[in-house]
């Protein structure tokens, strides 16, 4: 058993997601060679962003929206072009795991100096990106469905609406070269399609490394969100996609994850395996308190009594995409679903219908 001790001590070693890490090197089993430059993206938030030195050219894994993009640049002069001769301008391409801003969010800002620079994204996130506005407005309509029947009050889905598109606006769309698939090879990558923290999420593996984007994290479980309000996230997705990576990493002996927020994953099974673990007492805590009927906003208290402000809207995320994933194993009923008859948007309070656990 870790003591409370020594589980502090390691809590303490760890890097934070709001800390600068130092650049780093990395070898693949074919002596090529990937860099890490951390850059501040969001305030309190620092991405990971690898330059790729392969056969056919120097490639970016994500590049985030930065409040200062000239800070990037003089990194990247400094780590790179006088280490390695590269300079931004000779960047074949860009490849982003996903369509979140502090992933993506650089794509207009590279161009300015690199006009020819190509860019991949997965097919079911590009329109997140090259339709950015758009698709935020359709998705804000259901996000108010479901903080309906959360159980929030008007008041406060007017607040928690406000409060998701404030990070949201001052971003603009982008164009990409091309929309990639699962299995996709290109210039020594290959695309595994992992949807589940955002729709077209993509991991990529480059030798016998693994850039793993939000899908798997050390030390924090990657945001869900519930598939209601936008398609191919979901708990469902996501441990499928888990379970996708657990098998290619064993099958094709990764030797070591890229994550795009802190450091490194060593063991990518074992991390894959804690997060599963995770998710599985998430589970069936929400299936224990629901003995009796709860909404969403009432579990998403009891779970995370401290969380207020944009922290709760986040967790409270998290608590709808696991009672969807219940709901729709039959795991979790609608206690009032009589009230439903009258008006579409009350609050559900949900139930536990079953006397065992879903197999996770
Ligand atoms: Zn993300
Ligand atoms: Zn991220």
């Amino acid at each position: 058993m870790v003591s409370e001790k020594s589980k502090l001590q390691s809590e303490e070693r760890r890097e934070r997601i709001t800390q600068e890490l130092p650049t780093e090197e990395f070898e693949t089993s074919q002596k090529r060679k990937i860099v890490r430059l951390s850059v501040n993206t969001l305030p309190y938030l620092y991405n990971s962003i690898y330059v790729v030195l392969g056969d056919d050219g120097v490639f970016l894994v994500d590049l985030g929206y930065m409040t200062d993009f000239n800070k990037f640049l003089n990194k990247f002069s400094q780590e790179i072009t006088q280490r390695y001769g590269v300079k931004v301008e000779d960047i074949k391409a860009l490849f982003i795991t996903h369509a979140h801003i502090d992933h993506f969010g650089g794509i207009n800002l590279i161009r300015n100096v690199n006009p020819n620079i190509e860019v991949y994204v997965h097919e079911v996130d590009s329109k997140a990106v090259e339709r950015f506005e758009e698709v935020f407005i359709y998705a804000r309509h259901y996000l108010k469905i479901f903080l309906a029947r959360a159980g929030l009050d008007e008041e406060g889905i007017k607040t928690y609406v406000s409060m998701y598109t404030a990070s949201k606006e001052f971003l603009r769309s982008a164009k990409i070269t091309r929309a990639l698939h699962d299995g996709d090879k290109l210039y020594g990558f290959e695309v595994i399609h992992t949807p589940g923290h955002s729709p077209g999420h993509m991991c990529l593996i480059f030798d016998d490394v693994i850039f793993t984007g939000d899908h798997i994290l050390p030390y924090i479980t990657p945001h869900q969100f519930p598939e209601s309000i936008m398609k191919y996230t979901g708990v469902g997705h996501y441990i499928e996609s888990l379970d996708k990576v657990r098998e290619v990493v064993l099958k094709r002996k990764i030797s070591l994850g890229l994550p795009a927020h802190y450091s490194i994953i060593e063991d990518v099974v074992k991390r894959i395996d804690e997060i599963k673990e995770h998710h599985r007492n998430r589970i069936r805590a929400i299936l224990d308190m629901c003995k009796e009927p709860l909404t969403i906003v009432e579990i998403t208290e009891r779970m995370f009594p401290d969380k207020k402000g944009y922290q709760f809207i986040l967790a409270l995320d998290e608590v709808g995409a696991h009672v969807e994933y219940l709901w729709d194993r039959g795991f979790l009923g609608i206690k009032n679903i009589d009230d439903f008859l009258k008006d579409d948007d009350v609050p559900a309070r949900w139930v536990s219908v079953r006397n065992y656990y879903p197999k996770i």
